[in-house]
């Protein structure tokens, strides 16, 4: 599959701002400046598309992109189907807010606990940084959440070899989640075509 249109539809930090109708939603978290704009802009091959807000790595609100992706079923048959892409916002930046002892804000916990139509989240973990206890614990409560989840490793090429292998290995055994991790360059775009099979393999099976 393939993304063939990708364009920016709305901001929220209330549910009465979620875009209306019953378009599926595949949801990208992760810390500030784990390379989640990176990975969004070269999913889509749309360069600047999750900069909307204006100041990358601190965007504050929940962006959605509507989404068309293709499918060659046969070489004269086809499907395109649409989705949305929402960008929730980083956490972990700096400490801000000493008394708010939460990862990330209420709103984000409401989005990921009450939206009907969130078939899969990836969770994006730095790959030279596997072992932060921020995103352990963001994957454990995720994973009391019962959210769907995929785990994306990014900044792969700045490993070598041993590193990836080691790091791959970490994130096996503290990420485990029904399908293996991904390793995803956004600088390469490594990773894209794995990705996008999976996220087409939850919206259309
Ligand atoms: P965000 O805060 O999670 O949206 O992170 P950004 O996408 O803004 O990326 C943070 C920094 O990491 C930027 O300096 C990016 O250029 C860099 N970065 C992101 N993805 C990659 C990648 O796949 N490879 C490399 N080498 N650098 C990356």
């Amino acid at each position: 599959p393939r993304i063939i249109a990708s364009n920016y539809v709305a901001s929220a930090v209330r549910p009465d701002q979620y875009p209306e109708g019953d378009t599926v939603e595949v949801a990208f978290l992760g810390r500030s400046n784990v390379g989640k704009s990176s990975l969004i802009n070269s999913l889509c091959n749309h360069r600047g598309l999750a900069l909307v807000s204006g100041q990358p790595g601190k965007t504050k609100t929940i962006n959605f992109f509507t989404i068309t992706s293709k499918e060659d079923l046969s070489e004269t048959e086809e499907r395109r189907y649409e989705w949305f892409l929402v960008d929730l916002p980083g956490y972990g930046y700096a400490k801000t807010d000493k008394s708010n002892r939460n990862i990330w804000s209420s709103f984000i916990a409401d989005y990921i606990l009450n939206s009907e139509r969130l078939m899969l989240l990836c969770l994006l973990v730095d790959g030279r940084h596997p072992e932060l206890p921020i995103d352990q614990e963001a994957f454990n409560w995720l994973r009391q959440a019962g959210v769907p989840l995929q785990i994306v490793v990014t900044k792969i090429d700045k490993l070598n070899s041993k590193e990836r292998q080691q790091n791959m290995r970490f994130i096996k055994e503290n990420f485990p989640c029904e399908t293996p991790a991904i390793p995803y360059s956004s600088l390469k775009h490594t990773g894209r075509e794995l990705l996008l099979s999976r996220i087409n393999q939850v919206i259309v099976g």
